[in-house]
């Protein structure tokens, strides 16, 4: 019998599983915190449980194996990347970014992903499964028991689209928001997505506090297109239109998100278009320096024009800045650890 997956319960159902054992509600606390709070990795840490009850969770659930299999720190700004080996052999990467303001980690939501944005590393093989509410969380637990830092913040802007994997996405945004875990709050968490309408306008129905992200990258349609598949499913209108029954909803400003490529995306013109397209809107515009990716033929603008367009935004009367880029130096652009570790691994085996 395959055994369930009890990181992925959330409290409540947990709860029932504990009371259909005949057990004791305080147990179900106990284990909850075990496995939320302090990222137990086995049944056998469950110290404060009998051996009885431990033995009886293992043969029927599992906490599935999550193996780090590569960690590199920036020398730059202290940010960390974390490649994951998941039970089936996937691998996965995190990044835990050190603020001010507290940590953050950006977490995958996808092994691969399927949107096929031209300029990402992680979509270049495709999408390979959904990740697990579970695998999701563990992410984040595993970084603080690696580190022995306190995690504050929560992206949802590593490999993949969470609305493309939407019952799991908000599961975990319930989940990793719980008085019971970690008990982040919805106002540090942002995700991200490429605009699937549907999912966004099901989101703000959700009655989260999250901030919702938009990756927009090209201020008229037929250039969106061409930079993002996902464009020729949702026209630039319906997606800003989702964007703004988001605010609505929620009275969360949406981000949105403007990776900037040498003569794609960059020119005066779209910085105009740009400001006409968000003139108007309680919004924040991110932008940022495209990271170059081997497979790609995709450049950064020098600094000195990625600050000008800036400047056009800002003399528009748009709230914009420019995303300081972190571990430039560790693979930084989304799924390229992951790529290259999968690479030698192939070599390897050759
Ligand atoms: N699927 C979601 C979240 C994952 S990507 C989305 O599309 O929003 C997180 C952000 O990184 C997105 O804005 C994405 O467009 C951007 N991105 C992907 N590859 C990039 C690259 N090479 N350089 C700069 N930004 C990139």
């Amino acid at each position: 019998m395959e055994k369930k997956d009890i990181v992925s319960y959330n409290y409540e159902e947990l709860a029932q599983e504990v009371q259909a054992f005949g057990e004791k509600p305080y147990r179900a606390r106990q284990i909850y915190a075990w496995l939320h709070e302090r990222g137990a990795d086995s049944f056998e840490e469950m110290t404060n449980l009998s051996k009885s009850l431990r033995e009886r969770l293992s043969e029927e659930y599992e906490i599935a194996r999550m193996r780090i299999a590569a960690r590199q720190r920036s020398e730059i700004d202290s940010t960390e990347k974390f490649l994951f080996e998941l039970s089936d052999g996937n691998l996965i990467e995190s990044v835990l970014m050190r603020h001010a303001y507290g940590n953050s980690v950006c977490v995958s939501s996808q092994v691969g992903c399927r949107m096929g944005c031209r300029f990402c590393a992680s979509t270049i093989d495709g999408l390979e499964r959904n990740l697990t509410p579970s695998e999701i969380l563990r992410q984040i637990y595993q970084i603080q028991k690696l580190t022995e830092e306190r995690v504050s913040h929560v992206v949802v802007m590593g490999t993949g689209e969470p609305l493309d994997n939407y019952d799991n996405f908000v599961k975990f945004i319930h989940m990793i928001s719980d008085s019971h875990g970690l008990h982040i709050s919805q106002r540090n968490i942002t995700a991200s997505t490429c605009g699937i309408v549907p999912g966004m306008r099901r989101l703000s129905e959700e009655g989260f506090q999250i901030t919702l992200a938009l990756s927009l990258h090209a201020s008229n349609q037929e250039k969106r297109r061409q930079l993002m598949p996902v464009a020729n499913r949702y026209e630039l209108g319906e997606v800003l239109g989702a964007c703004d029954d988001y605010f609505k909803r929620t009275g969360r400003r949406v981000t949105f998100e403007y990776s900037l490529a040498a003569g794609v995306n960059d020119t005066e013109q779209d910085a105009r278009e740009l400001s006409e397209l968000l003139k108007g809107r309680n919004c924040h515009l991110n932008l940022i320096p495209v990271n170059p990716v081997k497979e790609r033929d995709f450049k950064k603008p020098d600094s000195k024009k990625a600050h000008e367009f800036e400047n056009k935004l800002e003399k528009n009367g748009i709230n914009v800045t420019i995303r300081r880029e972190r571990g430039s130096d560790i693979d930084g652009a989304c799924g390229q650890l992951r790529r290259r570790y999968a690479a030698g691994k192939r070599e390897k085996q050759e």
